[in-house]
């Protein structure tokens, strides 16, 4: 079985480790490029948020390249992401592709749907081994947030622009290829102290933080580099919203650990936002507190345009930049996006921080 999944930002190596274990062929869909969006701009209905459009554009050149089985994670409303899978499923059957699309919901709104699903890919191994590639792929999502953080730290201090991205690409490549525990954790220590070298004991003096719909902030080609846009103006990024943090909250068989993570965010929220409005819509509002709280300067909210859970937030958002006496900028991204706008803004967005960061900045 031709296996494939589409791309958000790292994704595709834990998928990998994954499916490896299960002895399926992998056919990695070619990395997300502007004839990747033509193609699902072309094919998705027009007023779809982008994620759908370019995981279906993702779907489509991987069939190109022989994929049969798409497997692709469904979730339970109350915005759209739900019938993302089905759509696209339609999508593909009227342009005649004959593929079979997996779609894994939640475990927590079916367990015996979930189960079925994993019982079929894994044809007749053991249950072991669905394990063992979930336990590493696993690891190998925090290993990235971990070194993802300290990148995050090294592009606004080191001395030649983009060496900190080179070894962060390294990383990701040796990562790809590690198949124990014990690798992959010798990696994230390496690249982390690689990254920290390049610090030289140095720290930017402007921190932002950035919130989101989940895709746009993971996937740098829906936000146009955006973080690493931050990163060349000198500035920090600080985020809650991290790989494996969205893979453990949406997968996770723990209901405890869930509701006590659901609490919190609800908590922090509720002065503004009292109930789940779908995608990460009340976290975009709790994490904006609690990131300022933290010592972010500012919040950027990054968001498909038409996202129904981030248009939410956005519009308590500015109430909350009152009350804690922070900028908040939102930016809506979709296939019009330029790069030349998106630049300018944040150039903007950085003259209104607090004076204080700025002098710091410049000194
Ligand atoms: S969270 Fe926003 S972008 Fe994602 S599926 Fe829902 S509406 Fe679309």
């Amino acid at each position: 079985m031709k296996v494939t999944y589409p791309h958000m930002g790292t994704i595709n190596i834990v998928l990998n480790a994954l499916l490896r274990e299960l002895n399926l062929e992998i056919v990695p869909p070619p990395p997300t490029s502007k004839k990747t969006l033509e193609l699902g701009t072309a094919h998705g209905p027009e007023f779809a948020c982008l994620p759908l459009k370019i995981t279906l554009g993702n779907f489509l050149e991987a069939l190109e390249q022989g994929a049969e089985i798409l497997i692709m994670a469904g979730g339970c409303g109350p915005c759209r992401f739900g019938y993302y899978a089905q759509v696209q499923r339609e999508i593909l059957t009227d342009l005649g592709h004959n593929s079979t699309m997996l779609i894994l919901e939640p475990p927590q709104t079916g367990w015996i749907d979930f189960l079925g699903k994993l019982r079929w890919l894994l044809g007749g191994l053991p249950v072991r081994a669905f394990q063992r590639g979930w336990t590493l792929g696993m690891a190998k999502a925090r290993a990235i947030d971990c070194v993802e953080e300290e990148l995050e730290r090294t592009r606004p201090v080191e001395a030649l622009s983009g060496v900190g991205n080179a070894e962060f690409n390294r990383f990701l490549n040796q990562l790809d290829q590690a198949t124990t525990l014990a690798e992959t954790a010798k990696l994230t220590k390496t690249y982390q102290s690689l990254l920290r070298q390049l610090q030289e004991g140095r720290r930017a003096s402007i921190k932002v933080g950035v919130v989101g719909e989940i895709y746009t902030v993971l996937e740098p080609f829906s936000n146009q580099d955006l973080l690493q846009r931050l990163g060349a103006l000198g500035v920090e990024v600080q985020r809650k919203l991290r790989l494996s943090h969205w893979i453990s909250e949406h997968l996770t068989l723990n209901s405890r650990k869930r509701r006590q993570f659901r609490q919190e965010i609800t908590a922090l929220a509720k002065p503004y936002l009292q109930y789940f409005v779908g995608g990460h819509g009340l976290e975009s509002v709790a994490h904006s507190i609690q990131l300022c709280q933290e010592g972010a300067s500012g919040i950027i909210q990054v968001a498909p345009l038409t996202c129904m859970p981030e248009i939410v937030a956005e519009t308590v958002l500015p109430q909350v930049s009152k009350d804690i006496g922070k900028p908040i900028l939102t930016l809506f991204v979709d296939e019009q996006t330029a790069p030349a706008g998106l630049q300018t803004r944040l150039e903007a967005f950085l003259d209104l921080l607090p004076l204080n960061d700025i002098s710091q900045h410049s000194s």
